[in-house]
This record gives C-alpha cells, sequence and structure tokens, in this order.
C-alpha cells in the first residue's frame, strides 16, 4: 500500500498523521479483514515495540469519531474495525468466523428508497451463513 494513500485518508478526515496513526491506519487499509483491536495490536507489535494496547484503542477510537474507520457489531465478543468506509454490509462465516465485504448501497434497502426523510450516515447490516471457502470443504 502506497503511504500517501494511507496519509490522504487520515488528511481527508481531518486527522493529523503521527507515526502510530499511520501504522495503525495502514494495517487496517491492508487488512480488509475487519480486526479487532487485540489483533491490531498483537499484528503490529512486533514492528512497533513502542505500541501499546490503550494506543490502539484511543488511536481507533480518534478513528471513528472523525468517521476515518466503521466499527462492526458482527462479533458478540469483539467490536471490529473497517477502514473501508463506503456503504457496504458484510458476511460473517458460522464456520471459520471470517467477515467479508458486501457491496450493498443505500438504494438497495427498500426502506430508502426515497420516501423516508431519515439520512443515515453508516450501514449495520450482515449476513451470516457459511463462506465460499468452508463451503468447498
Ligand atoms: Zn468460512
Ligand atoms: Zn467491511
Amino acid at each position: 500500500m502506497d503511504i500517501q494513500e494511507v496519509h490522504h485518508h487520515l488528511t481527508q478526515h481531518g486527522i493529523k498523521s503521527s507515526m502510530q496513526r499511520v501504522v495503525i491506519m495502514q494495517y487496517l487499509m491492508e487488512h480488509k479483514t475487519h480486526p479487532t483491536i487485540d489483533q491490531i495490536f498483537s499484528d503490529l507489535l512486533p514492528s512497533v515495540p513502542t505500541l501499546s494496547k490503550t494506543t490502539v484503542y484511543n488511536t481507533l477510537k480518534l478513528f471513528y469519531d472523525k468517521k476515518a474507520v466503521i466499527s462492526l457489531a458482527i462479533d458478540d465478543r469483539n467490536v471490529r474495525y473497517d477502514a473501508e468506509t463506503s456503504d457496504h454490509a458484510h458476511f460473517k462465516c458460522r464456520k471459520c468466523g471470517a467477515i467479508f465485504d458486501v457491496p450493498l448501497e443505500k438504494t438497495d434497502i427498500p426502506a430508502f428508497r426515497g420516501h423516508i426523510s431519515h439520512n443515515p450516515d453508516e450501514i449495520q447490516i450482515y449476513f451470516l451463513g457459511v463462506c465460499g471457502e468452508c463451503l468447498k470443504g
């Protein structure tokens, strides 16, 4: 991933770059797995030994407040994070636990085809089932 893209995503959302913010955002942009705080922390720790879990937590909270990431309530144990902030739904595999992006537009949802005056700025829709990999065998 081009580091400029990471900087761009941060500045676009009014976030000043710092080493740790860039590293965490880059991780999220490169890993479309919707990781938890624990996963992000343990994956980054070897390359960023000064990182603390509190920093990861606070950085993700900042990203979330600035709408640079979305958080998913799809997992009942852990919040998952996603740097893909455009409208989309998710599919969670009951077997392997993987979470995939599913394309979805607001206009795909009948309730929002024009005749409701609310303006949702976040979509939390998810499907549960068995993913293609697990179906294969
Ligand atoms: Zn699966
Ligand atoms: Zn996603």
